[in-house]
């Protein structure tokens, strides 16, 4: 076990988003790798946005991702574990309320009761005078008797912290050296409002403080927050975290990746057919690279080559063609009575939308997984994928059974003599094997190509030109069904030729 201590801080306002997903797991191999400790706290002070389902979707997807965490909130329940809890920011108010009397005793915070409306009206000027907006410091050298006195005009104050002048500098890990002016930082900030409620800025580094936080992983959109951070943690009395910002995630524009232009949810991805071991290795990869040109990794794997230093600083464009490639990689690498479990809730979901008419067994499913699993980019394809069997009778175009070098008159005469070759062949003989030689020597027999005469068989028992390997569909199919198709088909074309 070594003392590094790293957490993922998900606000509970929306469901688990990619970007907090990434974050997750870029703490949690850096705490796997280290043999350190990963911290879950839910940051979920905006009470007016912050649900229970939201908090539920994250812990569980994070769960389902794999990425598991040594102390916070359990998943699944309400218990939480590890010894510097509570792990919910509104169950820590009083931790924020004894740091700001800290602050406040020592003087490096003080009560402001500046109006909304007087800031605003400074806000005005600055803008007017094309200054950038940044607080006057209009409470910042009343003496005692003057905020005695706006205490008993009944003025509510917030409290502002004190920022001190000078650079503040940090090497952060991906970054590096980051040195930002204090004076830019828009002046003496809020950390408590006149309501009492404790702020971001403020409620992140008491709870990083107390917690023992070693390093602060997050996204590059909190840089900006650091030099406030680094100052509280000074102010605190507290050793200042080491920082890694890792870059933003992109929508294929090149702008930060939104939900307008990219899906975000994890969720999403999941109910589509992502399956995790395919979204953590993708995950991994906006942002780190094994530096050779591996790119198909276990989670474990990724444990054991994660570096934080060789995070870049480059935005990373989520490419979801590559991830499509990604996951259809990991669904042929899963034991087929696993891919076979995995396929049954998408089959039922179609079973229910109306794309299949019964849901198939497991060994039924379990049986076509040879057919199938070269095949699904997602699992959720499944029904593109193999759905003509699991319907009474496909839907039919006639005119595609009709081969490009072929006219109905020949499609039909094809359809009939595969038929009655298919037919002549037996049931006992219906094997992928049996049928290819029948149904080659029928071609040749006849002068036909073989693959006009495929064309027109596999269209008119599955509906589709693109489908599983010929033989293996026919006899996955069965005897019977392959027979009533054929007959339905050829009765289909024929009727194309029939005068309108
Ligand atoms: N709740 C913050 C967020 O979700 C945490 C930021 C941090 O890691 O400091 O963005």
């Amino acid at each position: 076990m070594s003392d590094v201590r790293v957490r993922i801080a998900p606000s509970p306002t929306g469901p688990l988003h990619i970007g907090t997903a990434r974050t997750a797991l870029f703490n949690f191999l850096y705490a796997r790798h280290t043999g350190g400790t990963f911290i879950l706290r839910l940051e979920d002070t905006d009470v007016a946005r912050s649900t229970e389902a939201f908090e539920r979707d994250i812990l569980e997807g994070l769960h389902g991702l794999g990425l598991t965490w040594d102390e916070g909130p359990a998943a699944g329940d309400l218990g939480e574990r590890g010894p510097y809890g509570p792990y919910r920011q509104m169950a820590r108010l009083p931790l924020y309320a004894a740091a700001a009397r800290r602050l406040l005793d020592a003087d490096l915070a003080y009560p402001c009761s500046c109006t909304p409306d007087e800031l605003e009206a400074e806000r005005r000027r600055q803008e007017a005078a094309g200054e950038p907006p940044r607080y006057p410091g209009t409470c910042a050298g009343l003496s005692e008797a003057e905020r005695a006195a706006r205490a008993v005009e009944g003025r509510p104050s917030a409290l502002r912290f004190r920022v001190p002048p000078g650079v503040v500098a940090f090497d952060d890990i991906v970054r590096g050296r980051v040195e930002i002016d204090a004076a830019a930082l828009g002046g003496d900030f809020v950390i408590v409002r006149a309501d009492g409620t404790p702020l971001y800025h403020f409620t992140v580094v008491v709870d990083d403080a107390e917690m023992g936080i070693t390093h602060v992983i997050r996204g590059e959109d909190h840089l900006s927050n650091t030099p406030k951070h680094i100052l509280l943690f000074r102010a605190l009395g507290h050793d200042v975290p080491a920082f890694a910002h890792l870059p933003l995630i992109l929508n294929p524009d090149r702008t930060k990746m939104s939900k307008r232009k990219s899906q975000t949810a994890v969720d999403d991805y999941v109910a589509q057919g992502f399956i995790r071991e395919a979204l953590v290795n993708y995950l991994a990869l906006l942002g780190w690279s094994t530096g050779t040109e591996e790119e198909i990794l276990s989670l474990d794997e990724i444990v054991a080559r994660f570096d934080l230093s060789a995070v870049n600083r480059a935005g990373a464009v989520f490419d979801r063609e590559r991830l499509e490639w990604m996951n259809g990689q990991w669904i042929r690498r899963l034991d087929p009575d696993d891919l076979a479990d995995r396929l049954l809730p998408f089959l039922d979901a179609d079973r229910i939308l109306g794309r299949i008419e019964r849901l198939p067994s497991f060994d039924e499913v379990r049986a076509i997984v040879p057919l199938v699993q070269e095949r699904l980019p997602v699992l959720g394809a499944i029904s593109d994928v193999a759905g003509f069997l699991f319907v009474e009778m496909p839907d039919l175009d006639p005119a595609l059974c009709v081969p490009k070098r072929w006219d109905a008159a020949t499609t039909v005469d094809g359809l009939g003599a595969a038929q009655d070759a298919v037919e002549a062949n037996g049931e006992v003989a219906f094997d992928a094997e049996g049928l290819e030689a029948t149904l080659r020597a029928l071609a040749e027999a006849r002068g036909w190509k073989a693959g006009d005469l495929f064309m027109a068989i596999r269209v008119a028992v599955t509906g589709r030109t693109a489908t599983p390997p010929l033989f293996e569909t026919l006899a996955a199919l069965g005897f019977a069904r392959t027979l009533a198709r054929l007959a339905r088909a050829r009765d289909l074309v024929r009727g194309l030729d029939a005068p309108v």
